[in-house]
């Protein structure tokens, strides 16, 4: 089986081994390709605006991580296009469709973007284009393939004029317009064309030649050539139903044999036929059958003899009957009794959980499907739900209680956190003791609970804000219990909270942990939210943008449960719009950035290479850049160059450089700073300059130096120094040549 994923950086040491596989891939499929061209890879998924292009990369791998094929797409949000830059699958694959599967992915992808189009280069199928025989083979088969999804290249254009007299087989620019296949607009292509050889080719295309190349481009709308190789009408453009925008729901179809037939059990089959037959009439979700998963990961999360255990007694008890636990032991977990009757006790936190002789299997299959439904979330999509039961969050490392065997959502959370950092954010009305047990010594992941306080509400020994998480998981952990009377706007003002608190986390996945007990009339609770809550409560929730998977916890009032469910998913999907919009602002804030001050080896190549992204330095600039970091690793603080280092998780992210000017008492000179392209904007240049003001201040510095050009393309450098309090001390006209003056700013700093 194979599953087709988005990696979203080199960070990773799992998507390290994905991108080392990739590069083999192109190494064998693409004799000639350049080794420096490959290793830029890495480089454009961890420096995404280098090119002005964000870089999108999906990977089609088996479930034991090797990877089949791949596509690189890279995405211009401005203009609003695609650029497929790589597709391509290892030598001999026998499965077939992979190129299908891909391509159609990039095509769902582009349009969840809100991308006009796709765009890329192919070798002509043209005999007078291209000469060699085997060579126009392939380009056939390939512009065969495109055509098959209505994407065609555009003509009487020019894009193919050659750059030097003797260029042949130049690439044709191939279009596919998506489902609309609107128009291809003149306006638009000139811009498209301007960027793909600006940004992509710069090297190799000099001005003049795009100039003419855009120039070229005259028909309004711009034509695409005729079909060639399939019928028109056969083309298949639809996206549809497979978009990922749809929510995928994944039920649990094994739960109904989990049912404790007695009074007072609330937590019964009905509740997920309720919220099924509400969802079905939305058109929102498209239903998924769970996949198999082995049983490491419940192992994972949960001890293994916790594990064996529910499932030996699960089978042990009669049909019909329940195992309740009849004593606790002082917690004392060393010493666990034989009998599993009396085992029920050590394992379990409560007297109205029993095991049951479903209880296990069902409790298996609940996992399996919110296990699908973080694979979902893995290939891309925006929302995935596990409508499960029996629930999990009560479940913890090695303990099972109120109606939950296994931690679902943590079980996921799990799974994802090998991809990225995960939130868990549990609205349920009683406190999600088990993740909190779960990740408590943990930092990647996350965990917020909104809950009754444990005062007043099961399970009452755990949920109390000075629960923050031990050891390295110290912080990371928010308890937000409220009391027992709470509306929907008090309920608000708790997730806006706990909202801020992830943001400033800065996951790259949320898991939430959703409970409709927080609704009026619930026999569990005692608060009272209403429908227009539960639609509010998913909308703030869904603007953070986060890639989102909803795992199902309690909610008991069977009248009002599915039509509440139905509202917090029509409130998540509606912040659709917005989330665009915020993911950008979200990116806005910088956490985890630290100050180093001492310089290692390995700076010399990153600030080398950081100095160069930025595009703002020539060639001789940024090698006075490594030589001063040479010079200091060489001579240590004799060299009279100090370093303040920026780290975001400990990739280089901005640097300054400074000393004392030589000959003075008191004056220091700010020899360099550079803020990489990701992070300018965002407060980290004033961030830096204030620490190296504090350095020097503390080395009895009194006032600092920066020297800057005149130049317009300057006028950003001196509006940040003037904004950091330096003034103009003076000009020294035609310094760097005719026209061009250099700029002394000072800043006195006071004692
Ligand atoms: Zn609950």
């Amino acid at each position: 089986m194979l599953r087709i994923r988005r990696i979203y950086d080199d960070v990773l040491p799992v998507n390290k081994q994905i991108l080392a596989q990739v590069k083999d891939i192109l190494r064998s499929r693409f004799t000639g390709i350049k080794e420096s061209e490959i290793e830029l890879i890495d480089e454009k998924l961890r420096n995404p605006f280098k090119h002005r292009f964000r870089t999108l990369f999906f990977v089609a791998e088996t479930l034991r991580g090797k990877v089949q094929g791949f596509a690189m797409v890279l995405l211009e949000p401005d203009i609003g296009f695609v650029f497929l830059d790589w597709i391509a699958i290892i030598r001999g694959y026998g499965g077939g469709g992979l190129g299908d599967a891909l391509y159609d992915r990039v095509r769902r992808e582009a349009q969840a973007l809100n991308a006009k189009g796709i765009f890329f280069e192919c070798l002509p199928d043209d005999a007078q284009d291209c000469p060699d025989k085997v060579l126009l083979k392939e380009n056939r088969a390939r512009l065969r393939f495109y055509e098959r999804y209505g994407a065609r290249p555009i003509v009487d254009t020019g894009y193919e004029t050659p750059i030097n007299s003797d260029d042949s087989c130049m690439p044709y620019l191939v279009y596919d317009g998506l489902e609309t296949q609107k128009p291809l607009r003149k306006a638009f292509v000139k811009k498209v064309v301007r960027a793909i050889l600006e940004r992509k080719y710069a090297e190799l295309c000099p001005p003049e030649y795009v100039e003419n190349v855009v120039s070229l481009i005259t028909d309004d709308p711009v034509k695409l050539r005729d079909f060639r190789y399939v019928k028109p009408e056969s083309a298949k453009t639809d996206i549809g139903s497979r978009s990922l925008e749809q929510i995928a729901i994944i039920v649990n179809d094994k739960h109904a044999i989990h049912h404790i037939h007695e009074r007072g059990y609330v937590e019964s089959p009905v509740r997920v036929r309720t919220i099924l037959a509400e969802l079905e009439k939305t058109g929102m979700f498209v239903q998924l059958k769970p996949d198999s998963f082995p049983e490491k990961h419940i192992y994972s999360v949960h001890d293994k003899d916790f594990v064996n255990y529910l499932r030996r007694a699960s089978a042990d008890v009669p049909e019909g009957k329940s195992l309740y636990p009849y004593i606790f032991p002082i917690r004392n977990k060393t010493r666990p009794p034989r009998e599993l009757s009396v085992l029920a006790g050590y394992y379990c936190i409560d007297t109205f959980t029993p095991i049951h002789k479903n209880a296990y299997l069902a409790a298996r299959q609940g996992v399996e499907c919110a296990l699908t439904a973080a694979q979902e979330i893995l290939d891309g999509r925006r929302i995935s739900y596990a409508l499960i039961r029996p629930p999990g969050h009560h479940a913890e490392h090695k303990a099972f209680g109120g109606f939950c065997y296994f931690n679902n959502n943590a079980i996921a959370a799990q799974y994802l956190c090998a991809y990225g950092k995960v939130a868990i954010l549990d609205i349920d009305y009683h406190h999600g003791n088990g993740q909190q047990d779960i990740f408590l010594h943990r930092p990647d992941v996350l965990t917020v609970s909104i809950h009754g306080h444990p005062s007043i509400a099961y399970p009452y020994f755990s949920g109390f804000e000075e629960e923050r998480g031990e050891g390295d998981g110290e912080g990371f952990n928010l308890n937000l219990p409220l009391p027992e009377k709470v509306d929907g706007q008090r309920f608000r003002k708790a997730l806006t909270k706990a909202i801020s608190r992830i943001e400033q986390f800065n996951p790259q996945f949320l898991v939430v942990a959703l409970g409709l007990d927080t609704a009026k009339g619930d026999p569990t609770g005692t608060w009272s939210l209403s429908l227009q809550d539960f639609e509010k409560n998913g909308r703030l929730i869904g603007v953070m943008g986060l890639p989102t998977l909803v795992v199902q916890e309690g909610g008991y009032r069977n009248r009002t449960l599915g039509k509440n469910v139905r509202a917090f998913f029509k409130g998540l999907a509606d912040a659709g719009p917005e989330w665009t919009k915020n993911r950008r602002d979200i990116s806005n804030r910088i956490h985890g950035i630290f100050f180093r001050h001492e310089i290692e080896e390995k700076d010399c190549e990153r600030i080398r290479r950081l100095v160069d992204i930025t595009g703002f330095f020539s060639s001789s600039e940024i090698k006075v850049a490594a030589e001063l970091v040479e010079e200091r690793l060489a001579k240590g603080l004799e060299s009279g160059y100090h370093f303040i280092i920026a780290e975001h998780y400990g990739r280089l992210v901005g640097y300054c450089c400074y000393g004392p000017t030589p000959c003075t008492v008191a004056s220091y000179d700010l020899y360099w700073i550079v803020i990489h392209p990701d992070f300018q904007g965002r407060g980290l240049g004033h961030k830096l300059l204030k620490e190296t003001e504090r350095l020097i201040k503390a080395s009895g510095g009194t006032q600092i130096y920066v020297d800057t050009s005149q130049r317009v393309q300057y006028a950003s450098t001196r509006a940040f120094y003037e904004a950091c309090g330096f003034h103009l001390e003076a000009v020294l006209e035609d310094f760097y040549g005719p026209g061009e003056g250099k700029a002394i700013y000072c800043k006195t700093l006071v004692p």
